[in-house]
């Protein structure tokens, strides 16, 4: 029986880590202006997902200030 414990694969980890990557680089922080709505955001273009709205501020998290 071959031994096949692992979680994963090394080419799956290193998918893994690459989106992983890709999501810290495009968390992009965003309010909602009409119905005041926060969440975490992968995309510029998203629009509202409460009220569809596109009046969205986004913020990209790396601009938040360490404190
Ligand atoms: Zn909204």
């Amino acid at each position: 029986m071959p031994d096949n414990n692992l979680a994963f694969e090394p080419d799956e980890l290193l998918e893994w880590r690459s989106q992983i990557d890709t999501a810290n680089r495009n968390n992009i922080f965003c309010h909602c202006r009409s119905c005041h709505t926060e969440w975490v955001d992968s995309s510029f273009e998203a629009n509202c997902n409460q009220c569809g709205s596109k009046n969205v501020e986004r913020i990209s998290c790396w601009q938040f200030p360490d404190d």
